[in-house]
């Protein structure tokens, strides 16, 4: 089996999940990624909002991966302030997409992200140009 379809439920992804289309991307982004096995989705507002069991999850995982919408880094400061560790961070905006708010986006925004993810991690996602 190759590197990048392999199963790595040790991985926690979160996403800022905002109202806007960059917070959206990185919510299905992370949706994505899960899908692919690169990792598994959890829930970012309970870590942040600093829930014993949520911020113990958070802190057993091998690896956690934040995906940020844009510059305000709501998820990362979120997890800082929790007292738990960011091991990848990623930003939207940061890749040359444009916030606003609004929803109109399509899965070549999805799978960049999704990509640059998984660059981090050492494994691109197998499916990151073919979106979904
Ligand atoms: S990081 Fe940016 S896009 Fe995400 S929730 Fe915060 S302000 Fe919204």
């Amino acid at each position: 089996m190759a590197d990048c379809c392999a199963s790595n439920d040790n991985i926690l992804l979160f996403s800022c999940s905002g109202g806007s289309n960059v917070a959206q991307i990185a919510n299905d982004a992370a949706k994505a990624l899960d899908q692919l096995g690169q990792g598994r989705m959890y829930c970012a507002v309970g870590v942040a909002s600093r829930l014993p069991s949520f911020i113990e999850t958070a802190n057993a995982a091998g690896k956690r991966v934040a995906i940020d919408g844009c510059e305000v880094h709501c998820l990362k400061k979120g997890f800082e302030a929790a007292g738990v560790p960011v091991d990848v961070h990623v930003v939207v905006t940061d890749l040359g997409i444009a916030k606003g708010h609004h929803f109109n986006y399509g899965p070549d925004d999805v799978a960049l992200v999704a990509g640059a993810v998984g660059d981090k991690l050492g494994a691109r996602p197998c499916c990151s140009g073919g979106g979904q």
